[in-house]
């Protein structure tokens, strides 16, 4: 263990899910390289409000571009980042898109197909490699509680759920949780667990489209906690994990969904 505070990447944290990872991570302590996709503005007002919630002198905040889509792309984000603050300790691939037409399987499109699964599942899988190989091959000394590393996927109660309106993002986030379990498996033995975090029905920009639709079904009970889930609610849980509150859970899912998951009779 160092004195420094330990570097956690998230991914697609401008906004929603991933913004409140962030400033959950940054209240716990940790550094953070707040990554987005094009939205420089919001990664500016994230790194400012990371600053009013950090409670260590030394943690920094890095807004960082990139497509996580793009294996070029990745390649800079993880130089850019080892260049600011020498090392990277954790990955929290939150990035994630919903299909830009909700359309029935017997119509949608082969685009949005490959768009969903290059950004949601091709993207994480293959950025998890790169820092899975830093830290593999790094002499960096450990600085987090849980060991030498830690890797979170952020799927989705779509892994399990099917919507016939969205078979692209069902397909992208199904094969996530697989990586989930893959990953956890090879690192079992390097002291570096892994866990997949599935949220619920989540109030962020993803889910505004849809807002009176998912109203509606949680008035009619659909979530047994009768609310919308929040970036709050799944910060905490990230930020559970980071502290190293689940030593001997390695590949655990973990819902946060409110009780959705819940079958009852
Ligand atoms: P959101 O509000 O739409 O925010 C998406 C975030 O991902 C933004 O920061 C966006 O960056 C970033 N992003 C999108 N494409 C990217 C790319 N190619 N490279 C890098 N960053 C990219 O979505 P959210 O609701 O917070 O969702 C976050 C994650 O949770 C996603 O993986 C989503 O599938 C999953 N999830 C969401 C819900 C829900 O109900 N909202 C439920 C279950 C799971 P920019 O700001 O630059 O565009």
């Amino acid at each position: 263990m160092t004195n420094t505070p330990a570097v956690i990447l998230v991914t697609g944290a401008s906004r929603g899910l991933g913004r409140g990872i962030a400033i959950e991570l940054a209240s716990g302590g940790y550094s953070v390289a707040i990554n987005y996709a094009c939205n420089k503005q919001a990664a500016e007002e994230c790194e400012a409000l990371c600053k009013e919630v950090a409670s260590d002198p030394n943690q920094q905040f890095l807004p960082v571009q990139a497509d996580v889509s793009d294996p070029t792309a990745r390649k800079a984000m993880l130089e850019t980042i080892i260049e600011k603050f020498g090392r990277i300790d954790g990955l929290v691939s939150n990035a994630g898109i919903a299909p830009k037409v909700r359309a029935d399987i017997t119509e949608a499109s082969e685009e949005s197909f490959q768009e969903l699964i290059k950004t949601n599942l091709q993207g994480p899988y293959f950025l998890t490699q790169e820092v899975a190989n830093h830290l593999l091959n790094t002499k960096q000394k450990p600085a987090l509680n849980s060991g030498k590393g830690m890797i979170v996927f952020v799927t989705s109660i779509s892994s399990h759920t099917a919507s016939i309106s969205r078979g692209d993002y069902c397909i992208s986030k199904a094969g996530l949780s697989m990586a989930a379990q893959l990953w956890a498996q090879r690192l079992s033995d390097e002291n570096i667990p892994v866990y997949e975090l599935r949220p619920g029905i989540m109030k962020t920009d993803m889910t505004s489209a849809v807002t009176e639709k998912y109203d509606a079904l949680i008035a009619d009970g659909l979530v047994p906690q009768h609310r919308w889930g929040t970036p709050e609610d799944l910060g905490k849980a990230v930020l559970s994990l980071v502290d190293g509150n689940f030593p001997f859970s390695t590949g655990a899912v973990i819902d946060v969904d409110g009780g959705f998951q819940i079958r009852s009779l």
